[in-house]
């Protein structure tokens, strides 16, 4: 890498070429995971999950909030649901258990649902 500056224009740039590249590896990634008829290739759809974060962790952008809930945070690993994660929802929160490493991760169920399910009440 060169020593000159990067102006904030470059950086802006080259952060938009590192979303776009992680929307494509992402979407290869569905593809590798996605039942052909044969097999899924899970190996392959993990690949494109590490190099999605490489250029991430590189360029240092956030994941988009559409992209979180698609691989193990721990390990890693690209989430299938009933595959490679088992959903459930409880007590207010979807819970993604992987079932590679058996990490537990809790998302709350969107404000706007809970809220109107009070109203109602
Ligand atoms: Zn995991």
């Amino acid at each position: 890498m060169s020593a000159k500056r990067r102006t904030r224009k470059e950086k802006s740039n080259r952060r938009s070429i590192a979303l776009e590249r992680i929307e494509i590896l992402f979407a290869q990634a569905a593809r590798f995971g996605a039942f052909d008829g044969g097999s899924r290739d899970l190996s392959h759809a993990n690949r494109c999950v590490d190099l999605a974060r490489a250029i991430a962790m590189k360029e240092r952008v956030r994941f988009p909030s559409s992209y979180r809930r698609l691989f193990c945070r721990n390990c890693h690993c690209y989430f299938i649901p009933s595959v490679t994660v088992q959903v459930r929802v409880y007590g207010g929160y979807v819970i993604y258990r992987c079932l590679a490493c058996g990490a537990v991760r809790r998302y709350p169920v969107a404000h706007t649902m809970q809220r109107s399910r009070k109203e109602i009440v």
